[in-house]
């Protein structure tokens, strides 16, 4: 089947974490790096699931690293400080500032919480080629493909198996009514449903997270003080944010 696609030239590394300490566990981290974004996902009161997109030959180098080596990077990368430009701090700033007087309700002087420090890997970490593919069709007669065989898409926003789901949830959905219809369920125009609504939904997606990657990928100043801008407002403005978290669940 014709698709469209392309290779991100990055690996993601993934592993499973435990903490030094076990706590509320609740919050999924991801910092982006020059080389990549690093998540840390929980997954109980000690254990994080980690995917690091990075290079390559950085990715395959991570993955021979010795277990306490390893945990070294992991908690560096999420600690280590970067040369920050001085405009584009003063920007972040002035955004702050800004909203905090637009709405002192929701000023930003909340706590800070801190990733958790990782202190051993259990098993070894493994590795995967990272790109962007869509399919141009989804079906055929008596053929219906869901998930990663019709889309495949970055990491950094956590999306992958969400389409997978809605696939399912949209195919069944065309099944049902050609049943409770009369209509035979396998056939391609009923199929052709399940394409064309899945279709409207995951494009959209597909192609916000090609702009994430690469909008995070750059060092252009205009695009970082655009991103800088975006991201403070976007966390600020809570109606907004909690409708993108809606849309990002199921
Ligand atoms: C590094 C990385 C991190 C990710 N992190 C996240 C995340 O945090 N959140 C998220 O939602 N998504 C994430 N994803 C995406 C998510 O993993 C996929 O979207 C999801 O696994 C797709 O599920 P699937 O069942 O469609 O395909 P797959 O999980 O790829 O399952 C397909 C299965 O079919 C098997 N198979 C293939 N060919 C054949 C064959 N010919 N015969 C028999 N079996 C076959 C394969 O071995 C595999 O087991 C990540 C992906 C990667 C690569």
């Amino acid at each position: 089947m014709e698709r469209v696609k392309w290779e991100y030239e990055q690996s993601a590394v993934v592993a499973t974490l435990k903490s030094s300490e076990a706590t509320n566990n609740i919050v999924a981290w991801q910092r982006f790096l020059p080389s990549g974004p690093i998540a840390l996902l929980p997954l109980d009161n000690n254990t994080c699931s980690l995917v690091w997109s990075t290079s390559h030959d950085h990715a395959e180098k991570l993955c021979k690293l010795p277990p306490q080596d390893f945990v070294y990077e992991v908690n560096n990368a999420f600690w280590q400080e970067y040369p920050q430009s001085n405009s584009i701090e003063t920007l972040k700033e002035l955004t702050q500032n800004f909203l905090d007087i637009l709405s002192p309700e929701h000023s930003s002087t909340s706590a800070m919480q801190y990733p958790p420090t990782i202190n051993s890997v259990e098993g070894a970490p493994l590795k995967f080629p990272l790109g962007l593919s869509h399919s141009n069709q989804y079906v055929r007669s008596r053929v219906a493909f869901i998930g990663d065989a019709v889309h495949r898409i970055h990491p950094l926003a956590g999306q992958g198996v969400n389409l997978g789901f809605r696939d399912v949830q949209g195919l069944l959905k065309v099944i049902e009514n050609a049943k409770y219809n009369g209509q035979d369920a396998g056939s391609l125009s009923v199929l052709l449903g399940y394409e064309s609504s899945r279709q409207l939904g995951n494009l959209p997606i597909v192609m916000a997270v090609d702009v994430l990657k690469r909008l995070y990928s750059s060092d252009f100043e205009p695009l970082v003080a655009l991103r800088t801008i975006g991201s403070t407002i976007f966390n600020k403005l809570d109606p907004i944010k909690r409708r993108v978290i809606e849309q990002a669940g199921l």
